[in-house]
């Protein structure tokens, strides 16, 4: 029995690889590489194999005895996918279409998805709870629901089972072994911040200083990443259990504005760090805080890094040591 998963290369993937490889479970990855780094990912093997190509992934889940699949691999940025929707239908919807043929194939029926905040769009209320409206305001997050919505149908029809987790915004860097976030280009706000500390960047630009929030700059919801990952660990235990179609939120329930973001930055580094203000950058809602009761009740989840300097100084024990990220 083991877990494959798909984008185990990029970001969260890689991290949830090293989580559920701590807890003794055997896992495969796949990943085109287009995003992912090779090196992001350790001592479990590695297919340089497309979702898409339902031969070769059916192949992987009857060699490694699949039960579950944990899939990330996805395109994931806000302003590309409003640039180029029919990329993120294709890369997005389309692919987990032929994912989801090769696992009902081959009988593997339970999958946890990496799903976003994206999908609520402007929120009726804060903090976020699952059963609010999910109005997308960008093809990314239309894609990622889309994609939900495929799972109740294929419940129906086969019996999948899964699980979609709304992240809302990741950070941080596994505390002992080297991977971190490496993105490129880099459109999250606590790498270019750590950028700019480090002197790759000559400033932070602040995007809108005119939002309905007491310092006037988009609050978000920072949640690290190896309580991601350890929400995924719990996601595959449940389904292995039992399960339906459920989507749970993971945030760490506390907003940090722009501004706060920058001067925790600024504490944890010692070094100054420049912030521009630029014009607000479109899409972007003015406050997005999770509730995560859902998951702390029916998954069992306790995020154990819930407080912001906690996870930039893991971000920034990261850059520091790979300031270049992988290439280092
Ligand atoms: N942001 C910013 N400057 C940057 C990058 C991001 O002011 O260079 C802001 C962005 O407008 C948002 C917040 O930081 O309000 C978090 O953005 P990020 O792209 O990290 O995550 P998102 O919330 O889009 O998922």
């Amino acid at each position: 029995m083991s877990v494959l998963v798909t984008g185990g290369a990029g970001y969260i993937g890689s991290h949830t690889v090293a989580e559920l490889v701590a807890h003794g479970e055997d896992v495969v990855v796949i990943d085109n590489l287009r995003q992912g780094h090779r090196a992001a990912v350790r001592d479990v093997p590695l297919y340089e194999v497309d979702i898409r190509d339902t031969e070769q992934v059916g192949r992987i889940l009857r060699d490694h005895k699949v039960d579950t699949v944990v899939h990330f691999a996805a395109n994931s940025l806000v302003g590309e996918s409003v640039e180029k929707p029919l990329q993120y239908y294709e890369n997005n919807v389309a692919a987990t279409a032929k994912l989801l043929s090769a696992m009902v194939d081959n009988g593997v029926l339970n999958i946890v998805f990496s799903s976003t905040a994206a999908v609520y769009g402007e929120p009726v209320r804060t903090p976020i709870h699952e059963e609010d409206p999910t109005v997308p305001t960008n093809p990314y997050g239309e894609t990622k629901l889309a994609i939900e919505r495929m799972f109740r149908w294929c419940h129906q029809a086969y019996g999948l089972k899964s699980i979609s987790l709304r992240y809302f915004n990741a950070a941080g860097a596994h505390p002992t072994l080297p991977i971190g976030e490496d993105h490129n280009p880099e459109t999250h706000l606590i790498p270019i911040v750590l950028q700019a500390a480090l002197g790759q960047r000559p400033h932070v630009s602040i995007f809108g200083n005119d939002y309905p929030t007491p310092d006037g700059t988009c609050i978000r919801d920072y949640v690290h990443v190896m309580d991601l990952a350890s929400a995924h660990r719990l996601s595959v235990n449940r389904l292995r259990t039992g399960g339906g179609v459920e989507a749970f939120n993971l945030g760490s329930g506390t907003g940090f504005s722009v501004q706060q973001v920058i001067d925790v930055a600024r504490e944890v580094t010692g070094r100054d760090i420049l912030a521009v203000h630029s014009p607000r950058r479109p899409g972007d809602p003015a406050v997005l805080v999770a509730s995560s009761d859902k998951a702390k009740q029916v998954l069992g989840w306790k995020p154990q890094y819930d407080d912001l300097s906690t996870i930039v100084a893991s971000a920034w024990a990261w850059h520091q040591s790979h300031p270049n990220g992988y290439e280092d």
